[in-house]
């Protein structure tokens, strides 16, 4: 009763009433949803559930239809559908104008993305037009007792993680990178409400026009999100040509070879190998971490993997305290050893 008196409390109820509902952003390119899409259904029926309201799919393109589908199979009680040919290949001005669009009329609460280029690119476009916050990169989200999404990210380089409400302001936007979230179980033959909606756009209105879209061949070459084996060098290994035992190692397991930012720095490494807070956020089975001391921005990309292996010759570096197995020594000695050990196998 004492809340119920205070102004400030009163006025900010005002302002977030009439907003309901989680959604998530549905990413495609060519019809193909991106992965992260369906790890935010997960999070977020999660919080549909905390807050008592639906988990709705946004999907957007040119006969992407059977993405809503895809959505109610993995979890979404409803999909806002816009299909039309304008929004085929993705260009901000036309998905800017379609998701404030939705937004202004059926207000969710909560609006997630995947932090990929195009999830980036949006959000930031998104909340600026739609006035309210935006917090990028969150690896926790959650609900608090006043149905504010709390927010978590690291902050001031990964020194604190920082838990980043919106008060006051709706709807509340977060985007999350891939591999952040685990992957929900899909249930085919769950269904949901599609509810199609038209933007009153054309082709005329948009100043960009897409040409051509040629596929960057070396991108996508390794993926080290989505690899299920992982391992990872750092300053450790010293040289670029001693990285060949750490790919002989990755060969053996069916796996790949990351890095740590010193490792990429140097040159040792290409940029999308990097592994932490500046690179990729990873969740393998096996994360075997080779020469690398586990500084606080290495650990957020890489300490949800299933099992984690640590070869260092300190036995007090910070990765120990990360992983199940910690093995002290030269990794000059010990990885040859693995790779031996895995031949007789
Ligand atoms: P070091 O810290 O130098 O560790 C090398 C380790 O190798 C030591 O523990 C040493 O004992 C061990 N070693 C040496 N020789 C051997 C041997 N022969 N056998 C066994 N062990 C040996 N870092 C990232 O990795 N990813 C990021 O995304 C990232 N983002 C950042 C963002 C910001 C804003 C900042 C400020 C920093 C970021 N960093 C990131 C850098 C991070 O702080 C560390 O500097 C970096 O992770 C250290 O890399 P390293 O562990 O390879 O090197």
């Amino acid at each position: 009763a004492e809340e119920d008196a205070d102004p400030e409390e009163l006025a900010r109820r005002e302002l977030v009433a009439g907003y309901r509902g989680v959604w998530v952003f549905v990413e495609q390119t060519e019809g193909e949803a991106a992965r992260v899409s369906w790890e935010l259904m997960g999070k977020g029926k999660e919080l549909a559930a905390k807050l008592g309201v639906e988990l709705c799919a946004v999907v957007m393109g040119d006969q992407v239809g059977h993405l809503c589908r895809e959505a109610f199979s993995y979890g979404a009680d409803k999909a806002y559908l816009m299909d039309q040919l304008v929004l085929k290949h993705y260009r901000t001005y036309p998905y800017l104008d379609a998701l404030c669009h939705l937004i202004d009329k059926f207000k969710p609460e909560i609006v997630l993305m995947g932090a990929t280029g195009m999830g980036r690119d949006l959000a930031g476009a998104v909340a600026t037009r739609v006035k309210t916050g935006l917090t990028a990169d969150c690896t926790g989200l959650d609900i608090d007792a006043k149905r504010n999404l709390m927010q978590t990210r690291p902050a001031f380089g990964g020194n604190i993680m920082a838990t980043i409400m919106c008060d006051r302001f709706r709807p509340q936007m977060a985007t999350v990178r891939s591999h952040v979230m685990p992957m929900p179980a899909q249930m085919p033959g769950c269904t949901g409400k599609i509810v199609p909606v038209s933007l009153p756009i054309s082709e005329a209105d948009i100043f960009t026009k897409v040409l051509q879209v040629i596929r960057d061949k070396k991108a996508g070459d390794v993926d080290i999100a989505g690899a299920e084996f992982i391992v990872s060098g750092g300053r450790g290994m010293m040289a670029k040509e001693n990285f060949a035992i750490l790919q002989e190692l990755a060969d053996e397991l069916g796996g790949v070879v990351g890095a740590s930012r010193s490792a990429v720095d140097a040159g040792w490494m290409p940029g999308d190998r990097q592994v932490g807070q500046t690179g990729k956020t990873v969740r393998p089975k096996i994360y075997i971490a080779c020469g690398i001391s586990g500084a606080i921005q290495h650990l957020v990309g890489m300490q949800d993997s299933d099992l984690i292996v640590a070869i260092n010759r300190d036995k007090e570096a910070p990765i120990f305290e990360v992983a199940n197995y910690g093995i002290v020594g030269d990794l000059f000695d010990v990885v040859p050893a693995l790779i031996a050990a895995l031949r007789e196998m």
